[in-house]
């Protein structure tokens, strides 16, 4: 079936929604299903980012697997369950199923370092660096030139006074990375600064002049200058920052509601509202690409190529220890991981199983969590997907 669909380089204003497709990125208000969605989305935009990449880890992600049967997993509280002993790819940049899982942990990170600054009366400022750039520039420069300008800033002796005179303790800085129709790659860097007082509103605005007048000379030495839309971006924590974290733990609906300062930093790509402006997050490249746009698959080629390796969130040295978080987990550590509360495992798949389980793992998924082992097995046998019963007694029991 040919999809007539417009490309992004038509000037697509809005998300076509076209229902004769599968993949289409859902609306987040519905409320019972925003889990779910999100979970099929993931899959969707995974099996996008596989052939996209076939030579990279992604490829192999909830895949490969890497012992003799994969282990389905169900929740005891009716949540999507997983799949475990299969390969998880730990890239952030290319995988939408790992990079959940990361800028979840991160995210939860992120919030205890904020409350604990709050807890030793230091407090957050976030400042949003980017700069103005061309359209169709290649990503790799205008990346490049964001890096390069923000080492200037933080390299110099005006740096030192700065860090003197606001108190500033340490930071976390993550990458976040749009795309526009109007404008191609948009990066830009959020600072999270933990300073060792509160800052007024004076402070605040004086801060934000000092960095605007500096990180203006530098990037004229680098032939650019402050893109007049965003220019230098600073801000305090926000004061309801507990009752977002309380609040947390559904995808958000707007920026504005529900994105806390924490996820600001980490979940960037994340985030699935469908704005109206024609800024996408890479991982919305995927649905675009599933839609049948080559030029969003060649996008999202382009990113991951330049990003392959790169760290989304950065601690400055120390910091972590000064806030008691412990060592930093790599994200291949944390995608590995399984610490899902409340699961237990349900059904095993040997690898006739698991080849056709894997193109079907939200369909799998569901199956599992609306069923009990019976009828899952039928359910399955009917779908020429044997489950050998006997192997799932041995590893199945209250005490594992
Ligand atoms: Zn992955």
């Amino acid at each position: 079936m040919t999809l007539n669909l417009p490309r992004l380089r038509d000037g697509l204003p809005v998300l076509v929604v076209n229902t004769r497709t599968t993949s289409l990125p859902p609306v987040f208000d519905a409320k019972n299903d925003i889990k779910k969605a999100a979970q099929k989305l993931r899959f969707d935009r995974l099996k996008a980012a596989r052939m996209l990449m076939p030579n990279e880890r992604v490829a192999k992600c909830l895949w490969n697997k890497i012992a003799k049967y994969v282990e389905g997993w169900k929740s005891k509280t009716e949540m999507p369950g997983h799949f475990r002993k299969v390969a998880m790819c730990g890239s952030l940049c290319m995988c939408p199923v790992c990079a959940m899982k990361i800028t979840e942990r991160r995210k939860i990170e992120l919030e205890a370092a904020v409350n604990a600054a709050y807890r030793i009366g230091w407090s957050p400022v976030l400042v949003t660096l980017t700069l103005r750039h061309k359209k169709n520039e290649k990503f790799l420069l205008v990346l490049g030139d964001l890096v390069k300008a923000i080492e200037r800033l933080r390299g110099r002796k005006w740096w030192t006074r700065i860090v003197a005179k606001y108190e500033i303790k340490g930071s976390v800085t993550s990458l976040e990375t749009t795309y526009g129709l109007s404008y191609s790659w948009h990066p830009h860097k959020h600072i999270l600064f933990f300073v060792g007082r509160k800052l007024s509103d004076e402070d605040m605005r004086e801060l934000q002049n000092e960095i605007t007048n500096e990180y203006k000379k530098i990037l004229k030495k680098l032939n650019r200058t402050l893109s007049d839309i965003h220019g230098v971006d600073v801000r305090g924590g926000d004061k309801n920052i507990a009752d977002y974290i309380a609040k947390y733990g559904h995808e958000p609906k707007s920026r504005e509601n529900k994105w806390t300062l924490a996820a600001e930093m980490t979940k960037a790509q994340q985030k699935n509202s469908l704005r109206l402006d024609g800024h996408y997050t890479p991982f919305q490249l995927l649905d675009f690409y599933l839609m049948g746009d080559v030029d969003a698959g060649a996008a999202f080629q382009e990113y991951a190529r330049v990003m392959k390796g790169k760290k989304l969130l950065t601690w400055s040295k120390n910091l972590r220890a000064m806030l008691d978080l412990g060592d930093e987990l790599s994200d291949e550590d944390i995608a590995a991981m399984n610490d899902e509360k409340d699961t237990y495992p349900f059904a095993l798949f040997d690898g006739p199983a698991w080849r056709a389980v894997r193109v079907i793992p939200f369909e799998v998924l569901e199956s599992m969590r609306t069923m009990d082992f019976q009828t899952f097995k039928d359910h399955m046998e009917s779908l020429g997907v044997m489950i050998e019963s006997d192997e799932f007694k041995t590893t199945t029991g209250e005490n594992r």
